[in-house]
């Protein structure tokens, strides 16, 4: 198991700590509402990070952080984020067909623009 929890940031319902992640892209394949997509990344020796690009779309079901094996990525616990005036999104058929859009981009992000 981890033996490193990184602490909410504060209003997201999902973050990620970047030293642990390698870029493996299976979070992005879990999630139902397109909130999560690789990025090319020059300054990354792995080439590529991941991006929460959608966080107002997470749903909060947990799928990411469970898939991870590095425990590179966070969900906001529902109670807390609850008491702390936020809420999750329900899932929408725009969310979903933006995952789709995203699987079919191989995981990468269909927003970030060429270099
Ligand atoms: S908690 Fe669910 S909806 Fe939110 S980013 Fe993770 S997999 Fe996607
Ligand atoms: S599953 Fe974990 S290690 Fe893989 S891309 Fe997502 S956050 Fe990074």
């Amino acid at each position: 198991m981890g033996t490193f929890e990184m602490k909410n940031p504060g209003d997201q319902p999902v973050w990620v700590n970047t030293d642990n992640c390698k870029a493996c892209d299976i979070c992005v394949s879990v999630c139902p509402s397109g909130v999560l997509a690789m990025r090319y990344e020059v300054k990354s020796t792995l080439g590529a990070m991941i991006s929460v690009e959608h966080p107002e779309a997470c749903i909060g079901c947990n799928e990411c952080e469970l898939s991870c094996p590095d425990f590179a990525i966070y969900v906001a616990d529902k109670q807390e984020y609850k008491a702390s005036g936020f809420s999750f999104a329900k899932l929408t058929d725009d969310a979903k067909a933006r995952q789709e859009a995203i699987k079919a981009n191989n995981y990468y992000s269909i927003e970030q623009g060429a270099r």
